[in-house]
């Protein structure tokens, strides 16, 4: 039987292995790269959705592969659900994950609600077919960085219900109780649906 291929609109190598963990060898991923899309796309959307969709029917469009794309990042209550869509840049550009860390750390240190939450948006367009799958993982901002895995803001978030930050966790924990990983399942669902 023939792989399915299917592209990835992202070149975040975390974000690819972490895919490619959950679909197994269900689906050959292919990644922007792969398919020879160097293209900066903007994303301007104001919701993970909206940016997810952005990138998806960029590739559709201009490669024409079928393709998924997702959108996420931290919601905090504290901070009206900053950084939310500006989760990657948000101590400035380029986006710097030590920094986004210290500004966070930094603008809840006189707060005591330090909830907050994961989420992500996947896209999918095949070929007139336009689906989104989401997931959100909820937890706490701790108060300085524990564990050295994972990226982002994965060191300071310690979900509900753990004893272990993100950074702390193997990548299966992580993928088991992840935004990406509960959006990543019922994208695939969706797609083995299809067959
Ligand atoms: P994007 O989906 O690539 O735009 O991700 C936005 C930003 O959200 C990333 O650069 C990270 O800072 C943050 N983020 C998204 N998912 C995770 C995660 O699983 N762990 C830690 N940070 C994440």
């Amino acid at each position: 039987m023939k792989l399915k291929e299917i592209v990835f609109a992202t070149n975040n190598k975390n974000k690819l292995r972490e895919l490619r963990e959950i679909v197994g060898d269900k689906f050959n991923i292919l990644s922007l790269s792969e398919i020879g899309c160097h293209d900066d796309i903007v994303e301007d959307g104001s919701t993970f959705a909206e940016n997810a969709l952005i990138k998806a029917r960029y590739v559709k469009e201009k490669f024409g592969y079928d393709c998924f794309a997702d959108d996420s990042g931290l919601e905090v209550d504290a901070l009206g659900g900053a950084p939310g869509v500006f989760s990657a840049r948000y101590a400035g550009e380029p986006s710097n994950s030590e920094k986004n860390i210290d500004k966070l750390l930094s603008e809840l240190s006189d707060k005591s609600n330090r909830k907050a939450r994961f989420k992500t948006v996947f896209a999918l367009i095949i070929d007139d077919d336009t689906q989104f799958f989401d997931g959100t993982v909820t937890g706490t901002i701790v108060m300085q960085r524990y564990g050295c895995d994972g990226f982002g803001y994965d060191p300071i978030f310690l979900p509900d219900g753990k004893r272990l930050t993100f950074a702390q966790m193997s990548h299966d924990e992580k993928n088991e109780i992840s935004h990406r990983g509960i959006a990543t399942r019922k994208l695939i669902k969706y797609l083995l649906s299809k067959d």
